[in-house]
């Protein structure tokens, strides 16, 4: 018995090594990646298993490894420019899902490096010596094919017995992960429904209209606005000139604020209804957003977006913007995005009147691509030599489109407030935002409030805020509380923010910075 094994051996020695080399090569780029000893664990037991399968099936071995490889180009791109933990997959093949296709486009274009084709090179590469392996390559392996089928089946059991890999373990937990964004995709679609019917129904009391003076409220909601890349905030280039003169008018209120998310389809909702870092689901479905409680106080309501609008009922933003009277998304093709100026373009065309009014207004603001997101004549740096003279030259351009507003509305009752979605990391080397873990630059946004009239409210939060920063999970109480229409203050100091998705909440002030 004993010589006949090592007689196997021997006579498959090609065969042996072979193999075994293309499981190594295999699973060496997630042994590269892995987040943690548990899940280097499960890998080491995975390349035991792809050692034993060849030995009984050719074609279950290449089912393995093809699976695992084409893993290798996913997992390694995610782990390369965003962070790798474990089971974050999800929610970034749903946002490649849930975005237009000039953010797809773009996203491609900015985030596929050549780290990317060289994984990609390396995996086909591996394919390849798989297929000169079945091709070329047999065996005459008896005893080690019933040893090899054995082994095989007592290491699946084993593991299955105490976990499942299935949905729990990358790489092959990754066809689950699809179809759950599938099943999510669907169960979207009926909480937004539901939540339609909800918002239809509920019945709000007309507040006292002692505290209301304005006539026209803008809510300008920017995109991936770092305030540390604002000279408002103390940035040392003159990137938001406009709103720096607008200061010496004294009726600036310039606040610290930290974002709630670091995702821009959490963010909106949760600024704009009474969703929050810790509460996501449940409260967005059971409230209306802050437009509908301007409705029911005699406003007339304004949704104008640069945003792409990706259904009516499958993405949370656009269910809030289909509580306004009137709504006008400038990116409907979705094959390309143009600059803010689309908006002013919109704005312009309406009539003046008399009539209470608040604007919504959703920019593209400074979302990646950057040099997509300005006119090359009005920029601050006209030939921008890097990524964050280009980054600079958006948040300059957003100034431009702010002043644009402001002139449109001046003589008017008029409160204009800024804020963005969420922050951006920005170095010369990269940039982004919904990185695991998350950095401070991510949340680190804008919150400035204008307003011609005498406001006490006003000056009595921004006392309030020197206290520390707002979180702006609360904001829709600061508006309807600043415009008068609701009594309840309910300013949040939380310091926790969410990343990603609501499953994962951390503490900013615990956050390292991006540079
Ligand atoms: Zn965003």
């Amino acid at each position: 018995m004993k010589k006949s094994i090592q007689a196997e051996f021997s006579n498959n020695n090609t065969y042996f090594y072979f193999g075994t080399l293309i499981s190594v090569l295999t699973v060496l780029p997630q042994f590269i990646f892995s987040p943690n000893q548990t899940h280097t664990l499960f890998l080491a037991i995975t390349l035991i298993l792809l050692i034993f399968i060849p030995k009984f099936s050719k074609i279950l071995f290449s089912v393995f490894i093809i699976f695992v490889n084409l893993s290798n180009i996913l997992i390694g791109h995610i782990a390369l420019h965003w962070g790798y933990t474990l089971a974050d997959i999800t929610p970034r093949i749903e946002v490649a899902f849930l975005s237009p296709i000039y953010e797809t486009r773009e996203y491609i274009a900015h985030y596929i490096d050549y780290r990317d084709y060289a994984l990609t090179f390396f995996s086909v590469f591996v394919m390849f010596l798989l297929f000169k392996f079945i091709r070329h390559f047999t065996h005459s392996y008896r005893i080690f094919r019933i040893i090899g089928l054995g082994v095989f089946v007592l290491i699946l059991l084993g593991v299955s017995f105490y976990i499942n890999p299935i949905k729990e373990f990358e790489p092959f937990s990754v066809p689950c992960e699809v179809c759950s964004v599938m099943d999510d995709k669907n169960k979207i679609d009926q909480i937004l429904s539901e939540r339609e019917k909800y918002v239809h129904q509920i019945k709000i009391p007309n507040a006292s209209k002692k505290n209301q003076f304005y006539d026209k409220i803008i809510i300008v909601m920017g995109e991936s606005v770092n305030k540390n890349h604002m000279s408002i905030y103390g940035y040392g280039l003159s990137t938001t000139p406009f709103l720096t003169a607008l200061q010496k008018s004294k009726k600036l209120y310039v606040f610290n604020a930290i974002a709630p998310t670091n995702q821009t389809r959490y963010s909106i909702p949760i600024d704009l209804t009474e969703a929050n870092v810790h509460s996501y689901e449940n409260r967005y479905l059971h409230s209306c957003s802050i437009l509908t409680n301007f409705e029911a106080n005699d406003y007339e309501t304004y949704w104008i977006s640069n945003q792409g609008r990706v259904g009516k009922n499958d993405s949370s933003i656009s269910s809030m913007a289909s509580e306004a009277n009137t709504t006008f998304f400038a990116n409907l093709n979705y094959l390309e995005a143009k600059t803010d100026e689309v908006l002013l373009e919109y704005l312009n065309k309406l009539q003046p009147n008399n009539k209470k009014e608040v604007y919504f207004l959703h920019l593209m603001g400074s979302h990646s691509d950057y040099i997509n997101r300005y006119k090359k004549e009005s920029a601050l740096f006209q030939d921008a030599k890097n990524i964050v003279e280009e980054y600079d030259n958006s948040v300059y351009y957003s100034d431009y489109i702010l002043r644009q507003i402001f002139e449109r509305f001046k003589h008017e009752k008029l409160l204009l407030i800024y804020i963005s979605d969420h922050g951006e990391n920005i170095n010369l080397e990269n940039n982004g935002h919904g990185f695991l873990p998350p950095y401070k630059d991510e949340y680190m946004v804008p919150f400035v409030i204008y307003s011609n009239v005498k406001n006490p409210r006003l000056d009595e939060i921004y006392r309030d805020n020197k206290k520390g920063y707002f979180n702006l999970e609360n904001f829709n109480y600061t508006v309807q509380y600043v415009s008068g229409i609701s009594n309840h203050k309910n300013l949040s100091y939380s310091h926790k923010v969410m990343a990603v998705e609501p499953s994962n909440i951390y503490d900013f002030d615990k956050l390292d910075f991006f540079n």
